[in-house]
């Protein structure tokens, strides 16, 4: 089959699925938004998905996005851009020029650059804090007991647009508790947004509350193994 049809089946199939599960835990499907992980994913398949319809997309990796999106944002306004990867402070400058949301802040350090750069370019991300919800040493995040200090120290102190929360359990495993964890954070902290859930699980994810749900493989495809 022809690769845009193939998007094309995958990207309605995803929606369907989004609204069933959605209408089937009683929620809103409007209130479940789905972002388009969409690294290592050419220009021109992202113009396709836009063809289609997907207005979110989420990058990884700053250096990738600014190479790819660009052109494309210039091309097609309404676009918004979720920065869903690991972020150096240094790179605060560009990820706030670029991104609408910035999903994975996880320490001070992080969120006084981003503050820094809203002040010197007057553009306010929307902010989610990451947090490490599997206490996994590698991963990004902060830890669960940390992020009532640190959501008040952005909110309160920094001034920043805190939205809601972001996760990614193990790839290995059932995130069940993950996604509970991280719902009593946001509900805690009166925070609205719950960014959780990927191809494999984002129907878990809605029925635990999910706000926004980050598909890439199921929609693109496959991809290239990536080291993170
Ligand atoms: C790649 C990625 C996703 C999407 O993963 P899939 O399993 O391809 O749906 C979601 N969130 C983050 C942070 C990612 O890096």
């Amino acid at each position: 089959m022809d690769r845009k049809v193939d998007l094309e089946v995958a990207l309605s199939s995803i929606r369907n699925s989004i609204q069933e599960t959605a209408v089937a835990c009683g929620r809103r499907p409007e209130d479940v938004t789905l972002v388009a992980a969409s690294k290592t994913v050419e220009p021109d398949r992202l113009q396709s998905a836009i063809d289609l319809g997907q207005r979110i997309f989420g990058e990884n990796r700053l250096e990738e996005a600014r190479s790819k999106w660009p052109e494309l944002l210039q091309a097609n306004p309404g676009i918004k851009l979720h920065m869903i990867g690991p972020l150096q402070s240094k790179k605060a400058r560009d990820a706030v020029a670029l991104f609408d949301v910035i999903q994975s802040v996880d320490r001070l350090s992080l969120a006084a650059a981003i503050a820094k750069e809203r002040d010197r370019q007057g553009r306010s991300p929307a902010i989610c804090i990451q947090v490490n919800t599997s206490y996994e040493p590698q991963k990004s995040g902060v830890l669960p007991e940390q992020a009532d200090g640190l959501i008040s120290e952005c909110r309160d102190q920094l001034g920043l647009h805190v939205v809601g929360l972001m996760c990614i359990p193990p790839a290995e495993g059932e995130p069940v508790d993950d996604f509970r964890k991280l719902a009593s954070i946001a509900q805690q902290n009166g925070l609205s947004v719950l960014s959780m859930g990927m191809s494999q699980d984002f129907a878990l994810a809605i029925s635990h509350g999910a706000t926004h749900v980050r598909v890439g493989s199921a929609i693109f495809g496959a991809r290239k193994p990536l080291s993170i």
